[in-house]
């Protein structure tokens, strides 16, 4: 199975049995895919939350909170103040911050006014305080020696920057057996969890082989810059604020509440004639021309066996909106929506 099919049946697992080994908690995982920072991303991320903190979040809207609107709306005062003197310096000119004003009052949840030329505001609704933790969980169906030794590398950094609270490898379980060499797993910090997937029946099942160790993400990180294997240089590092890493873990946890893991039919071709979603567990992306799971990267413009939707699908049986591939999207997002 390719990356991309596994990385969905792990983002369908965690949706449904995170955390691991719990099934009876009242916490909601948000699940999506691709998000970190500028300078790593990850495969799956979880964000782990309850059904009361989500509807104290939904005021806010369906889509995320950027960083520019993030320090608005978190620093917004409860009477009229003067927008300077309400919201600490954000280290960058202030008229991105009086844009970021406007469009929090767009979204109704500050209110803005001008006095003696100066633009006051207040909040109208208390950014809650939504994330219990945010978890990486790093993604690879096959693992060999050289992917378990890039995998080790990457995990380490996770494991020194702290970014996350946990973080996880997944990897697939076989038809043999667990399916994994101890000796790979053992090339992983030990900070790390290890899961293994079965992901032949949809993801429906896994099991923890490693429990992680919970990171402190409100201590400062460390950032390896460099880690030289000759044996003689020395590594470099650079030192991550913990206000920092706050900050990140909250826009990674407002895009995943904006995107969560479905959205990947936004970057495929659901015009086409051949794209079906298949297994109410996910749904999953087919492709019936290739009579097999195609990967995002291969369902795009580019792709020879691209044929576009016929007009007659969008006319007869289908919705006025469009045709089965606007309804795949549909459906899609209706699934979204009930997670939040
Ligand atoms: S034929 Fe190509 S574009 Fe159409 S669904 Fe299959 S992979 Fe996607």
């Amino acid at each position: 199975m390719k990356e991309f099919g596994f990385e969905l049946r792990v983002c369908a697992w965690a949706e449904r049995h995170w955390p691991p080994g719990d099934d009876d908690g009242d916490g909601v995982a948000l699940v999506a895919r691709q998000l970190g920072t500028r300078r790593r991303r990850w495969d799956t991320v979880v964000v782990e939350t309850t059904r009361a903190a989500l509807d104290r979040r939904a005021p806010f809207g369906e889509e995320r909170l950027d960083s520019d609107l993030l320090h608005v709306v978190r620093n917004a005062p409860a009477a009229w103040t003067y927008y300077r003197e309400a919201l600490p310096d954000p280290g960058y000119p202030w008229r991105y911050v009086r844009e970021a004003v406007h469009r929090a009052a767009d979204r109704g949840v500050v209110e803005t006014r001008k006095r003696a030329g100066r633009i006051e505001l207040r909040r109208r609704v208390r950014y809650p305080d939504w994330v219990d933790r945010v978890v990486a969980v790093e993604n690879k169906p096959d693992l060999d020696a050289s992917a378990a030794r890039a995998l080790a590398e990457q995990l380490e950094h996770d494991v020194a920057l702290g970014l996350a609270d946990e973080v996880w490898l997944a990897t697939r379980a076989t038809d043999t057996d667990a399916g994994v060499e101890p000796a790979l797993l053992e090339a992983m910090p030990v900070e790390a969890g290890i899961l293994v997937v079965s992901a032949s029946d949809g993801g429906r099942r896994a099991e923890t082989v490693w429990n992680p160790r919970a990171l402190d993400a409100e201590a400062p990180g460390t950032r390896i810059l460099e880690r030289p294997d000759d044996g003689r240089s020395a590594a470099r590092f650079e030192y991550a604020d913990p206000g920092w890493k706050r900050r990140k873990r909250l826009e990674v946890a407002e895009r995943a509440y904006e995107r969560g893991w479905r959205a990947y039919a936004e970057t495929m071709r659901t015009d086409c004639r051949h794209f079906r979603l298949v297994d109410p567990g996910g749904p999953f992306p087919r492709c019936a021309a290739k009579d097999r799971e195609q990967t995002a990267a291969e369902c795009s413009g580019d792709c020879p066996a691209f044929e576009p939707e016929p007009p007659t699908w969008r006319t007869r049986g289908w919705p006025l909106e469009g045709g089965p591939g606007a309804a795949a999207e549909r459906l899609l997002a209706r699934r979204r929506r009930r997670r939040r």
